[in-house]
C-alpha cells in the first residue's frame, strides 16, 4: 500500500485510522452479520451510530443544550436555499458577507427567495480577506447575517466574528468545522458539508438553536424544513447512513487527538510551516490571502508563471504530494490541510517548496 499526502480540497483526506476501522467493519457491522451499508436506518445498530455521533460532536463543541444537531443531504449547496426558505420571511432583508465564490452562490439563492443585500464584499480585491467586525453594518429588518466561515477556494478564514446583536448569525462552516474551538453560542445556525473536514461527501452537519428553527412556515418543502429535520432527529426519511457513520468515527478520532484545542494547535503549526515559505519568498510564492485573514485550512498562492505552477503540481505529485492544484475558477496552487492532514504532510510540503524555489528561482 502506498498512500500519498492528499492536499485535495474536497472530498478530502480522511484519517487513516478511520478508513482502517471502516474497512475492518465493512462486512459485519457490530455483530449484525450485515454491512453498515445494508442495515435499516431505523435499526438499533444505526440508532446507536447516530446518537453517538451527535453526542461526540456536542462534546467536541461544548454545545449548550438549547442547540440541536442533525444531518441532511444535498450538500452545502442545498443549504444555500434552505437558509432563505426557512428564515427570509416577508418584509425582512437577508444580509450576506461576500467573501468568496461560495458566499456569492449562497447570496444568489437568497435573492431568488426574497430581498437580500451584500453588506460586505471583497470581490473587487479578488476575495483577499474577510471583514473586520466593525465593517459589517446590518440593514433594518434584518432576517439574518450569513457568513462563510472559511473560504475554501480563496483561502481566507474568520477568526473574529461580526457582532450582530439580536440579528441571527448563520454560518457556512463547510471547510473549517471541528478544526478549532469557536464561540458557537454566537450562531443561530451553522451548516457544514462533511466532505472537507469531517467525513465523506453525502451529508451535511447542521447545528441550530432549537428556538430559531421552531415555528417556521409549514408549507416549506419538507426536505428543506429545519424544524422537521430536528424534530425527526435526522430520520424523517432515509438519511445518508454511511456518511453519518464515518462522520461519527471522525468525531471519535478527534476526541482521541485531544479535542478541538489540540487540533487547533497542530492545525496552526501545519499552516505556519507553509505560510512561512510564502513570507520567506514573497516574490516567488505569492499568497492570495491578506495576512490577517489567512486560512489555516486552505493555503492559496501563485507562482510567477502558469508554467511554473503546472510544474509545481507535477513535481509535487512525484514526491507523493497530491491535489495541490488550485480551484479551476482561480487557478494557482492550493494546499488543503484539514484535520486529517498530518504534520508530516505539511513538513514534506514545506521541504518540497524550499527545494522547488531553489531549483526554479
Ligand atoms: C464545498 C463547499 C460548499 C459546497 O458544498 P457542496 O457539498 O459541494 O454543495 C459550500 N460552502 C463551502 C464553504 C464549501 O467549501
Amino acid at each position: 500500500m502506498s498512500r500519498i499526502f492528499n492536499f485535495n480540497a474536497g472530498p478530502a483526506a480522511l484519517p487513516l485510522e478511520v478508513l482502517q476501522e471502516v474497512q475492518a467493519e465493512l462486512l459485519d457491522f457490530a455483530g449484525t452479520g450485515m454491512s453498515i451499508l445494508e442495515i435499516s436506518h431505523r435499526s438499533p445498530a444505526f440508532e446507536k451510530v447516530l446518537q453517538e455521533a451527535k453526542e461526540d460532536i456536542k462534546d467536541l463543541l461544548d454545545l449548550p443544550d438549547d442547540y440541536g444537531i442533525f444531518f441532511m443531504a444535498g450538500g452545502g449547496s442545498l443549504q444555500f436555499s434552505c437558509v432563505p426558505f426557512n428564515f427570509l420571511t416577508e418584509g425582512k432583508v437577508a444580509a450576506y458577507a461576500d467573501t468568496g465564490s461560495f458566499s456569492d452562490k449562497a447570496f444568489q439563492e437568497a435573492e431568488k427567495v426574497g430581498k437580500a443585500v451584500k453588506v460586505f464584499s471583497s470581490k473587487p480585491q479578488g476575495y483577499d480577506r474577510v471583514p473586520r467586525p466593525e465593517e459589517v453594518a446590518l440593514p433594518d429588518n434584518c432576517a439574518y447575517l450569513h457568513i462563510t466561515g472559511n473560504n475554501t477556494i480563496e483561502g481566507t478564514e474568520y477568526f473574529t466574528y461580526p457582532e450582530t446583536g439580536d440579528v441571527p448569525l448563520i454560518a457556512d462552516m463547510s471547510s473549517e468545522i471541528l478544526s478549532r474551538p469557536f464561540p458557537v453560542e454566537k450562531f443561530s445556525l451553522i451548516y457544514s458539508g462533511a466532505q472537507k473536514n469531517i467525513g465523506p461527501a453525502g451529508t451535511v452537519l447542521v447545528i441550530a438553536r432549537k428556538d430559531f428553527v421552531a415555528g417556521r412556515d409549514k408549507n416549506l418543502p419538507v426536505m428543506m424544513n429545519y424544524e422537521t429535520m430536528l424534530d425527526k432527529d435526522s430520520l424523517y426519511n432515509t438519511p445518508p447512513v454511511f456518511a453519518i457513520y464515518i462522520v461519527g468515527k471522525v468525531a471519535k478520532w478527534l476526541k482521541k487527538q485531544g479535542g478541538l484545542a489540540a487540533m487547533e494547535a497542530v492545525n496552526r503549526q501545519k499552516a505556519a510551516l507553509i505560510y512561512n515559505l510564502l513570507d520567506t519568498y514573497p516574490e516567488f510564492y505569492k499568497g492570495r490571502a491578506a495576512k490577517e485573514s489567512r486560512s489555516i485550512m486552505n493555503v492559496t498562492f501563485n507562482l510567477p508563471t502558469k508554467e511554473l505552477e503546472a510544474k509545481f503540481v507535477e513535481e509535487g505529485k512525484k514526491r507523493g504530494l497530491g491535489g495541490l492544484k488550485g480551484h479551476r475558477s482561480v487557478g494557482g496552487i492550493r494546499a488543503s490541510i484539514y484535520n486529517a492532514m498530518p504534520l508530516e504532510g505539511c513538513e514534506a510540503l514545506a521541504r518540497f517548496m524550499e527545494d522547488f524555489h531553489q531549483n526554479n528561482k
